[in-house]
């Protein structure tokens, strides 16, 4: 997707602060922190939103999923941390490629993404 901010980031456009990166999925700082840790997972495939999820990008989802804790207990968060993923305007998603926030690092507040 030509003008996704996240695309540009997984193909290397623009920089990002990275903390993971595979064939499919990258994890970067979040460039306006919420938490003392905060981290984007994102695919490296383009889709707008979880209610477009099908069966191939489920499965990526699934292999994220499973590969977050080691890569949240290596940025920092050994006490536990809190995964979100904002779908559409009532939940204030900003940026229309699927991404999972990963918050931790200190005790969490309940809103702040
Ligand atoms: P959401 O509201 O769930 O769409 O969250 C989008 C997140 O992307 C926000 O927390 C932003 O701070 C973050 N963000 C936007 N642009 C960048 C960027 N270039 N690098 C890192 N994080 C970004
Ligand atoms: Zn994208």
């Amino acid at each position: 997707m030509d003008n996704c901010i996240f695309c540009k980031i997984a193909s290397g456009r623009i920089p990002a602060a990275k903390v993971y990166e595979d064939e499919e999925m990258l994890v970067f700082k979040d460039i306006e922190p919420k938490a003392k840790v905060h981290l984007l997972a994102i695919p490296k495939v383009h889709f707008k939103l979880l209610s477009q999820m099908d069966e191939n990008s489920s499965a990526i989802v699934g292999r994220m999923m499973a590969k977050i804790p080691d890569i949240a207990k290596e940025s920092g968060c050994q006490n536990g941390y809190r995964l979100v993923i904002n779908q559409g305007g009532d939940a204030g998603q900003e940026v229309f490629h699927l991404h999972i926030h990963i918050l931790g690092g200190e005790k969490l507040p309940l809103n702040i993404v």
